[in-house]
């Protein structure tokens, strides 16, 4: 039987931490607010977006909303970015994703200040994780390195496996691992043989996007495994990459979904919006 690991409840120690900390940079005087922009209506994006205003009014940190309509020009939007990159009390800037077709991501991405870039998507910040300098780090994948940690799995030595190789979580995924001296081998939907690649890792990482793909032949007794993602099943019921049930009496650990790495994604956000209030 596997351990569960428990993103809510590690989440809600992190957010409880971030609070404190919140606290104690406003009796400095150090205060901001995070800009939070959605365009159009796309109704799990208007869920992903109140999460994180609730997060700020938890931790203590002020949330400016801009909920833009879906005929929103790319000039509209930079022109908006630009100002808020301008505005001292704004210390972070959040775009939320996907954006209409019209209006290219990459562009928006780039146009946030690294300094403001709490998302951690600008390609400064992926390089400065990349080199190891200071920045602000890709929220899922930071959160994930906090479940592993928190949970007490060792990650130095042991032989990471990634499956998806997307720039917001199986790439900086991997580079983190890399970074706490994991043997880490990313798989993507070219690879080839992937359950015996991923038979041989100590703690496998799911990020593929396929409901409930990665079944027990993907396991080796004893592995930890983290499941990415996240998805409505036929019964509507949420769910991840991974089949659960199959996979739980095998792995030493595992998370589930919901309630596993979902949670500490919006934590991880958090974290870089207190960051960025430290840093003035
Ligand atoms: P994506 O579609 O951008 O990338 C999927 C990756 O999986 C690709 O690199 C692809 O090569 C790989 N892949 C697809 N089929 C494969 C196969 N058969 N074998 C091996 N590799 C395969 O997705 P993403 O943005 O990285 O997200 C992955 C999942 O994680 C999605 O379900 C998404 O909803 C979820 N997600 C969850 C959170 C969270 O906070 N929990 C955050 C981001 C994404």
């Amino acid at each position: 039987m596997a351990e569960i690991i428990d993103g809510k409840k590690i989440s809600q120690q992190i957010k409880d931490e971030l609070k404190e900390k919140t606290a104690a940079l406003r009796a400095e005087g150090k205060i901001g607010a995070l800009a939070v922009i959605q365009v159009g209506a796309d109704p799990a994006s208007s869920v992903y977006v109140r999460n994180k205003k609730n997060a700020c009014a938890y931790i203590g940190i002020e949330s400016l909303a801009y909920e833009l309509p879906e005929e929103t020009t790319e000039e509209e939007l930079l022109k908006l970015i630009a100002e808020l990159n301008q505005k001292h009390e704004v210390k972070g800037i959040l775009v939320q994703l996907p954006l209409p077709k019209h209006i290219c991501e990459d562009k928006v991405i780039q146009a946030i200040s690294p300094t403001k870039d709490v998302d951690g998507f600008h390609p400064q910040s992926v390089g400065a994780m990349t080199i190891g300098e200071p920045g602000f780090l890709s929220c899922t994948p930071a959160g994930i390195i906090q479940l592993l940690k928190r949970s007490g799995v060792e990650i130095a030595g042991k032989h990471c496996v990634v499956i998806g190789r997307s720039n917001i979580v199986g790439k900086p995924m991997a580079l983190l691992m890399l970074r706490e001296n994991a043997t880490v081998t990313v798989t993507h939907s070219k690879t080839q043989n992937l359950p015996e690649i991923c038979r041989q890792a100590d703690i496998l990482i799911v990020a593929m996007g396929k409901p409930q793909f990665i079944g027990a032949e993907y396991i080796k007794e004893g592995a930890v495994v983290i499941d990415v993602g996240i998805h409505r099943d036929q019964n509507n019921k949420l769910c991840g990459d991974v089949k659960f049930e199959e996979i739980e009496p095998i792995a030493s650990a595992i998370t589930p979904v919901p309630g596993g790495v979902g949670p500490m994604t919006i934590a991880m956000l958090m974290n870089n919006c207190v960051q960025s209030i430290e840093e003035g």
